[in-house]
Formats: structure tokens, C-alpha cells, sequence
């Protein structure tokens, strides 16, 4: 068979810088991107983005930056050219967004590009000119101060390009999406966004601010007015600060997550899932939160150069920046949230979250009722009500409650009664009502039991073990984490394809086991992960054995079994929700309910 010989041919430089756009200039948001980020790096403190049909036929970046002295005009726009780094060890102390120098390049390959810059310590302004017939000569130019790049035409000449742009809107989508990022994480410059002509941005700065330090004025300004906390932790030279959202604003669809990695935004799986982990208390699984955070760490600890667009970065130790995270999370929503905190945090709370009770009073909720005890209104909180019920407790019981006194410790309460099987009511002398659900509360109590290493529990007997078919591996994993189980007041013996249970909690005592241990096993993908991630998954483990606790929803309970139930719950350290972060309760006060019928009196 004939074949002709291969021949090989050097790319000019053209092409190889074609070549290159195609990783870095992707659509017009990529140009914006490219140069806001070089008018951050000259440490503008104004930029003005101007975008016209979705970028495509035109953008253009203003700042007010130092500007580019006149001699490297023309060089700015080499292939790898930069005044960002010098040698490949600069790396380790970057701070600067840009540092490659090819953006401007790239993007002469795929457009039409005029840059005016005046340095700063110039007396005139200078301009060059880039188009199909190659680079102008620089000339003297009109210019104030700073630098203006104007961007036309893009990839008109890579009609294979051009043919995969979205339609305007789209394209201008993508390019607000990203400026969001900028107007977040810098609060420190003022923004100024026109579409076809028209402003549609104007965030001027915001006094005091320091790029990096996510403010509540921009996270207000383009995230609405959430129910955020404020995130913060310094330590181990891992400095996290930023916004996380009240745990009772989650939904199930994607939501508004940035995180930011020394000031740049960036995509991290790892980090996302730490920040998930640190609410894992606190959130139904799979539910969505928003959150904005960004980390400062020393350069050196973190590679920003392994992505074309620079989107992802690496760390040189990644778990030591989730696991700081998580913790910053949890520590948050500790000190925000726990029932121990609830009367210090009152004024902490007002501080730290943006939206007022009455904002969110006004904004139903789809799946909570609009004041469920995330809210804590200011007029009482749960423990105001504990406290008064103690109280009450130590004053002589007043005769006008006397009928309710049944098990005579109950005296701040004026009624309890269950609705639909699954909900029961409590009315309070304080004027105040919960609405507990019982499944949500005794899974809760049972959680707590058991992670209180069982010191409070009361353990059953079986006079006949009961006898549980497994596999051969699931069996060998109980064999192994036999100890973990007895402490939970799960003892059993290990027979063939059996176990034989022997003893378990009393409230478990008629809970299917098999099933329990069916759901342990499903907790990860297989029993090696489990196996690896035992330790990190005993909550988990704890939680779904709580699920299986006698009282269940949609089952009649006893005035006696309510109270027991209400008595216990008020117990626990966090009885606001269920081990999977389902709310266990949710508190009204009598304002309120007046309030809703627009009852003054
Ligand atoms: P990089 O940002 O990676 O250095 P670029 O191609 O984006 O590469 O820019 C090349 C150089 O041009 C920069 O290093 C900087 O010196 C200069 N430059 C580009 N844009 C501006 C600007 N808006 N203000 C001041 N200098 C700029
Ligand atoms: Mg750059």
C-alpha cells in the first residue's frame, strides 16, 4: 500500500497562539475575565466593564490603575510576557491573578483589541492598535490615568469558534455570573457594569473594606437578603473568612456557593464537600446550601498553575484546609444555633445575620413554617421558655393549673394534645407553643443518648437471642467493630452466616436490626469504604439506628409518653432538630399568631 510520508510542520506563531486561546478564551466572559483581572493585578480601585450583545461585538474594561509605561506597550502583548514573575520560584509568593502572560496575546489571536494605559508616572497616555493586518505602531494618546482595553469582534476569525457561541443572553449571563465573583471578593473596588449602554452595576466601594474581605453590603447587594452568618477562623496560617447561610434556608437546587482561594475564585470539590460536612448536623442530606468563603493561605502551600483558565488549584495539603474548614463551619453554626447559646447568641445573632425576623416573617418559606426555631425571635427563645418553666417549677404551683398537673412537674404547661398521629402541641403559660414532631424528637433524644457513650442507657436482654443472616463480609466487618456496637448496648455473638443478637438499647427493643444493620452497610458505596471511614461515619452510624426508635410517626401516644417525650427533648443539647437536620420543632408565640390574623389586641 502506498502512503505518503507524513511531513512535519513548525507552527507560526500565530497559529500556536490560536491554539492556545482555544484553552484560555473560551467565550467573551473569558476575555472580561483576562482583563479584569489584569485591571485587579495593577490595583485599580475603579473598573468600569462595558459589554455589548452578550460580549460578542464588544468589550470593553476600564481601570484606574498604575497603567503601562510606554515602552512595554507593545511587548504587553508578546506571548509570554509578563511583569508578573520573573522565574518559576515566584510562584511560591504570587498573589497576582495573572502571572502567565499570555492572556492579551491570546486574545489579539482571536479579536480586534485597542489599548489605551497611561502609566502613572507619565506625563501622556499612549495607544496601540491590534487587527488582521498584525500590531500598529504605538501613538500618543489622550488618557486620564490607568488603562482601557476594547475588545471587538471575537473569534472572528475562527469561524469554527464563533459557530459554538450561545446567544447573546446566555453569553451576557456568563459574563454577569463571573463579575459576581469580582464584585464579592472585592469590595474594595468600585464596579461598574453597562449592557448595551445601559448601567446595570454601579457598586461603588465599601469603606474600609480590603480586597479578600467578603462584606455583608455586597453579599446583601447580590445575594438578597438571606439569613447568612458570618464565617471567620484564623489559625495554622489558614485564614477563612466569609458568609454561610442559615441552615433553614436550604433547597434542593443548586444554589449561590463561592469559594475563593487567595482571593481568586475557584472550583474545589473538596472543599465544597468540607464546607456540606461542616452542616451535616444541620442539613437534610442532599439539600443545598449558599455560602461565599474565601481562604488565604501562603502561596507556597497551594499550585495555581494547573488549569488552563485557572479555575481549579492544588493544594500541597488539602485536608489540612478541609478539615480547617469544616471546623470554621461547625463552629459557626455551633455558636449560632446550639440550644446552649441560643440566649448569648440573641445579640450575636443580630450582629451576624442580615435578615431581621421580620424580613423572613414576610417571606414564607416553602418547607418550614415561617418561624420555626432556626428564626429566634427576639421576643423569648427556647430556653427563655426552659428557664421559665424551671422557674415555675421552684414557685408553688398557682391553683388555676391545677388540672393540669397530672405528673405535678408539667406546670408551666397549660395543654398537650397530638395531632394527625404525628405532631404534638404544647401550649405554655408564657404564651408561647411548640409543635414538636415526634419521630423528628425521639430520633433526636435517642442520638443523643447514644452518643453520650451510653451512660444513660438501659439495656434489654434477649432471653432467646435474636438471630440476624448476614454475609460473610458484613459479618466480618461487626466481628471487627464489635466493640464500637457493645458500647451502643448492641452485643452480639458471631455465628457462621449469623449474628446473635443479645442485648440493645430498651427503646430499641423492638426496632428490626436487620434492617438497621442493612442501613449501616448502606451508608457508603461498599464495606471497604465503610470499613476505611468507620470513625468519620459514627454519627451517621448513630443517626440511622436513632431513626429506628419506637416512636414513630403516625402512632397514637399517651398524654404520659407526650410528656416524657417534651421533658426529654428540652434535655437535649440541640433540640431543634433531628440527627438528619430535619427541624424537631417549631415554635410560635402567641404574637405571632396574632400577628398572622392582624390581631392587635
Ligand atoms: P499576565 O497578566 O499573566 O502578566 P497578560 O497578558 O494578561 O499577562 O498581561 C501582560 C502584561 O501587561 C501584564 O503583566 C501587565 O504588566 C500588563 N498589563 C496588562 N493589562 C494591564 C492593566 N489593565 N494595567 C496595567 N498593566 C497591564
Ligand atoms: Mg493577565
Amino acid at each position: 500500500m502506498y502512503m505518503q510520508k507524513p511531513k512535519l510542520n513548525k507552527l507560526s506563531p500565530e497559529i500556536i497562539n490560536q491554539i492556545a486561546a482555544g484553552e484560555v478564551i473560551e467565550r467573551p466572559a473569558s476575555i472580561v475575565k483576562e482583563l479584569v483581572d489584569n485591571s485587579i493585578d495593577a490595583q485599580s480601585t475603579k473598573i468600569e466593564i462595558k459589554v455589548k450583545n452578550g460580549g460578542i461585538d464588544l468589550i470593553e474594561v476600564s481601570d484606574n490603575g498604575i497603567g503601562i509605561p510606554k515602552e512595554n506597550i507593545s511587548s504587553a502583548f508578546d506571548s509570554h510576557t509578563t511583569s508578573k514573575i520573573e522565574k518559576i520560584e515566584d510562584l511560591n509568593t504570587l498573589l497576582s491573578l495573572g502571572f502567565r502572560g499570555e492572556a492579551l496575546s491570546t486574545i489579539t489571536s482571536v479579536s480586534r483589541v485597542k489599548l489605551v494605559s497611561k502609566f502613572q508616572s507619565e506625563d501622556l497616555g499612549n495607544e496601540i492598535n491590534y487587527n488582521e493586518n498584525g500590531k500598529s505602531l504605538v501613538k500618543s494618546a489622550a488618557k486620564e490615568q490607568g488603562t482601557t482595553v476594547n475588545v471587538e469582534n471575537i473569534f472572528y476569525n475562527i469561524p469554527a469558534r464563533f459557530k459554538y457561541l450561545k446567544t447573546a443572553q446566555t453569553e451576557y449571563r456568563k459574563i454577569y455570573e463571573l463579575l459576581l465573583n469580582y464584585f464579592l471578593i472585592f469590595p474594595n473596588i468600585h464596579f461598574i457594569l453597562y449592557k448595551d449602554g445601559k448601567i446595570v452595576v454601579d457598586t461603588s466601594l465599601v469603606p474600609n473594606s480590603k480586597a479578600g474581605e467578603i462584606s455583608e453590603e455586597r453579599v446583601t447587594k447580590f445575594l438578597g437578603s438571606h439569613n447568612f452568618l458570618k464565617l471567620f477562623s484564623d489559625g495554622a496560617g489558614i485564614k477563612i473568612n466569609g458568609y454561610i447561610a442559615h441552615p433553614s434556608t436550604h433547597k434542593s437546587k443548586s444554589s449561590n456557593s463561592y469559594i475563593f482561594l487567595n482571593n481568586r475564585p475557584i472550583t474545589d470539590r473538596g472543599i465544597m464537600r468540607a464546607i456540606y460536612e461542616g452542616y451535616s448536623r444541620y442539613l437534610p442530606y442532599g439539600e443545598k446550601i449558599d455560602f461565599i468563603v474565601n481562604i488565604n493561605i501562603n502561596p507556597e502551600l497551594v499550585d495555581v498553575n494547573v488549569h488552563p483558565r485557572k479555575e481549579e488549584v492544588r493544594f500541597e495539603n488539602p485536608f489540612r484546609i478541609y478539615s480547617a474548614i469544616e471546623e470554621a463551619v461547625k463552629h459557626t453554626l455551633n455558636k449560632e444555633l446550639s440550644f446552649e447559646n441560643t440566649n448569648s447568641s440573641e445579640s450575636k445573632l443580630n450582629e451576624n445575620s442580615f435578615s431581621s425576623f421580620r424580613d423572613r416573617f414576610n417571606k414564607p418559606k416553602k418547607e418550614y413554617g415561617q418561624n420555626n426555631l432556626y428564626l429566634k425571635n427576639k421576643s423569648s427563645s427556647v430556653k427563655d421558655t426552659l428557664l421559665f418553666s424551671k422557674e415555675l417549677l421552684k414557685s408553688s404551683s398557682s391553683p388555676e393549673y391545677d388540672s393540669f398537673q397530672q405528673n405535678n412537674d408539667h406546670n408551666d404547661i397549660v395543654n398537650i394534645f397530638q395531632l394527625f398521629n404525628k405532631y404534638i402541641v404544647v401550649e405554655f403559660v408564657n404564651e408561647n407553643l411548640w409543635i414538636i414532631d415526634q419521630h423528628a424528637a425521639a430520633e433526636r433524644i435517642n442520638f443523643e443518648k447514644l452518643s453520650n457513650n451510653s451512660k444513660d442507657l438501659d439495656i434489654q436482654n434477649f432471653l432467646v437471642p435474636v438471630e440476624l443472616s448476614m454475609k460473610k463480609e458484613e459479618i466480618l466487618f461487626l466481628e471487627e467493630n464489635k466493640k464500637f456496637f457493645s458500647d451502643l448496648g448492641i452485643q452480639f455473638d458471631i455465628k457462621k452466616e449469623k449474628i446473635l443478637l443479645k442485648t440493645v438499647p430498651v427503646e430499641f427493643a423492638n426496632s428490626d436490626f436487620q434492617k438497621i444493620f442493612y442501613e449501616i452497610f448502606e451508608l457508603e458505596e461498599n464495606l471497604s469504604l465503610l470499613k476505611k471511614n468507620f470513625k468519620k461515619l459514627r454519627d451517621d452510624v448513630l443517626a440511622t439506628i436513632s431513626c429506628h426508635t419506637s416512636v414513630r410517626s403516625g402512632q397514637k401516644l399517651t398524654r404520659e409518653s407526650m410528656l416524657d417525650l417534651y421533658e426529654r427533648l428540652s434535655k437535649c443539647e440541640n433540640p431543634y432538630s433531628c440527627p438528619h437536620g430535619r427541624p424537631a420543632i417549631w415554635r410560635l408565640t402567641l404574637d405571632e399568631i396574632d400577628h398572622n390574623f392582624e390581631r392587635t389586641y
